[in-house]
């Protein structure tokens, strides 16, 4: 049978790589058919990842060429930077794709300046939401906001919003980069919202048992649309164990509080001393992961707790932690990797959220979901939460029954949902067929237009 050719574009973020990544990695083991590149954006912060001896041997990396990246406005998110590091690179794209004889593009969900390339070259473009369901239907629904209402999200704090297919939402909760219009983000999350119909399909890291309201609300508007989640990605080095997992070994079963903020998760010097005081104050075991924490912790901190806990100041490998007997409660930015990777090991979690679509999360694990005990946190940042507050929240985590009996239940439905005959197994299946069927489609009809030339000679 002939090969398929997937394209993937990332873009250069650890989450929303590592994720994509994986994504390819099963549609290969899926299917023989299929081959895959891996187009990465090369970024001063983030190098091409060392290929892993697990990838399978069908899917390859290719760099980008080096442009010169956007400028960088402090005042700005993410977003904005990425969306445009990404258009740049269109005529690299459509070079690395015409060399590959690439017959499907999967893009980001923030490079869909990209779909103009695959339309260019007859190809069909299929855009991958590494969040959930909910941010899928913000950004959808943004351009009918825009229209209805003509003030900042921000000054409408006391107002609720209505997007389909979630609970009527506070504009505290929507996401950083869309609380003013005169933010740059706001005209890019638009930007994409409205491509996002353009798409032959979109892919969401989430579970219909999860969002079931928010996917046939979405389902309504999009065909196509393919709740394949939860996608983790749990590639392990081989031959090698984290210091911090030899600690956790010689701990009880579910007694340590794990608090870890993501890729990008950092906190000024007098927030980490009220997080040191109530993490000290609730008396719980703690594996504390903080990048930037040098000279920030209270005086003797270390030597106080180095029987209950561990500050580690750089990274660990965070499924491997979750997955650990000893974890009881996870303190997170609420970031949707570490979210599915909680659930999946039937982790409860304590919201601390902070950038990106990171309050809505928190606030559907809080409210709608059960799955999260809540921290007071100000979206506009600025006020810090004091001891007392964290200390309440660990003990809660880690005491409160009714969050984890949740998380246990969620556990089992979504591993229940990516195995064979569940929810997300069934879409994923969807999605291959899918993905043959328009090739066979373009296919016949690139024979088509070839059979009217050759007619006419
Ligand atoms: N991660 C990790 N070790 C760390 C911090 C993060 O392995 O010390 C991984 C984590 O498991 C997750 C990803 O990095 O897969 C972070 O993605 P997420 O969407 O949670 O947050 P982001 O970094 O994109 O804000």
């Amino acid at each position: 049978m002939e090969k398929q050719t997937l394209i993937f574009i990332p873009i250069p973020a650890a989450g929303h790589h590592a994720s994509m990544v994986e994504m390819a990695t099963r549609l290969l083991h899926h299917n023989p058919i299929f081959s895959a590149t891996i187009l990465h954006i090369p970024f001063h912060d983030f190098p091409l990842p060392s290929s892993s001896t697990s990838n399978p041997n069908n899917l390859s990396f290719h760099e980008l060429p080096h442009l010169e990246p956007p400028q960088p406005n402090p005042n700005e998110t993410y977003s904005v930077y990425v969306s445009l590091l990404v258009q740049l690179y269109k005529p690299h794209v459509k070079e690395a794709i015409s060399a590959l004889s690439g017959d499907v593009l999967v893009i980001d969900f923030f490079a869909t300046t990209l779909i103009d390339v695959a339309d260019e070259l007859g190809i069909p473009t299929y855009i991958y939401c590494t969040s959930n369901a909910a941010m899928l239907a913000v950004m959808l629904h943004l351009p009918i906001l825009d229209e209805e209402i003509h003030q900042d999200f921000e000054e409408l704090e006391q107002d609720l919003i209505q997007v389909p297919g979630l609970p009527l939402i506070s504009p505290r909760s929507l996401p950083e980069s869309i609380a003013s219009k005169k933010m740059q983000s706001y005209a890019w999350y638009l930007y994409h919202g409205r491509r996002f119909l353009e798409a032959r399909g979109i892919i969401v890291n989430t579970f219909i048992e999860l969002e079931h309201a928010t996917l046939r609300s979405l389902s309504k508007r999009i065909t196509n649309i393919y709740s394949i989640g939860p996608i983790l990605s749990m590639q392990k080095r081989e031959n090698y164990r984290h210091e911090c997992m030899k600690w956790l070994d010689e701990q009880p079963e579910k007694s340590v509080v794990f608090l870890c903020f993501g890729s990008r998760g950092r906190f000024g010097e007098e927030q980490v001393k009220e997080m040191a005081g109530g993490i000290e104050r609730s008396g719980k075991r703690f594996l504390w992961v903080m990048k930037g924490l040098e000279g920030m912790l209270p005086e003797g901190f270390e030597e106080r707790n180095r029987k209950n806990g561990v500050v580690w100041k750089e990274s660990v490998p965070q499924v491997e932690v979750l997955s650990h007997r000893a974890v009881g409660g996870f303190v997170t930015h609420c970031g949707w990797n570490s979210v599915m990777e909680s659930l999946w090991f039937g982790v409860p979690m304590m919201t601390w959220p902070l950038y990106a679509e990171q309050h809505m999360n928190a606030w559907l694990m809080v409210k709608e979901w059960g799955v999260g005990v809540e921290l007071r946190v100000e979206r506009a940042g600025g006020v810090v939460i004091k001891k007392e507050e964290i200390e309440n929240g660990v003990r809660c985590l880690m005491e409160e029954s009714n969050v984890r009996v949740r998380v246990m239940e969620m556990k089992s439905v979504c591993r229940s949902a990516v195995n064979d005959g569940g929810s997300s197994f069934a879409s994923f299946e969807g999605l291959v067929k899918d993905m043959f069927l328009v090739k066979a489609r373009l296919k016949s009809r690139r024979g088509e237009q070839l059979h009217v030339i050759k007619g006419l000679e």
